[in-house]
């Protein structure tokens, strides 16, 4: 079994050679963005998969790699990975918009998005947007298991300050890994 982490956006995510950071938000003259956010998620599940011996592919690992949109799925596949998971911040207009969500390309993944929706609530406290199904999203037409998990508004304060808090973030990969991990099931129940 080999997982694919997704870190949202970055270079040469909608054109090459420009960097898409994603969402932004300005806060106390400092500009937050999804795509470094959702990399450090990224890069911290990354390493507790790792640790549990479990095989990952990274669409990307820094901010320089190019990874167009429209080719994740597919260089998920080409490196034999079963699993597909992105990681994103939400964006909305008004800034009182708040919640996590997971969101699934096909119907096999539901009972992935919907484990990862209630263990997520529950770990953040962050509000219950529910899971949804997508079949437009480019990376959520990988041809096996893909879920797009939504952390929270970007823009609003309480959703950014959580999910910018590493001791949160640490129980946030932690619990995606534990999902995640087939292993745990069998040894859990
Ligand atoms: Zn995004």
């Amino acid at each position: 079994m080999k997982s694919c982490i997704d870190p949202g956006h970055g270079m040469s995510n909608r054109k090459l050679g420009i960097y898409d950071p994603g969402a932004t938000h300005f806060e106390n003259g400092f500009e937050y963005q999804e795509a470094s956010i959702a990399l450090r998620y990224g890069l911290a599940l990354k390493d507790v998969l790792r640790a549990q011996q479990l095989d990952v592919f990274m669409t990307r690992d820094d901010e320089t790699d190019h990874t167009p949109v429209g080719r994740r799925a597919s260089m998920a596949k080409a490196a034999g990975c079963d699993v597909l998971i992105s990681l994103h911040l939400n964006d909305f207009d008004d800034d009182t918009a708040n919640g996590l969500e997971v969101l699934y390309g096909n119907p096999g993944s539901k009972a992935l998005a919907q484990k990862l929706q209630d263990a997520l609530v529950d770990v953040t406290k962050i509000r219950n947007r529910k899971i949804k199904m997508r079949t437009d999203l480019a990376v959520l037409k990988f041809e096996g298991t893909a879920v797009l998990v939504e952390l929270g508004f970007i823009a609003n304060d309480q959703d950014r300050e959580k999910l910018l808090n590493a001791q949160i973030r640490d129980a946030v990969v932690h619990t995606i890994a534990k999902i995640v991990n087939p292993e745990f099931w069998f040894n859990h129940g």
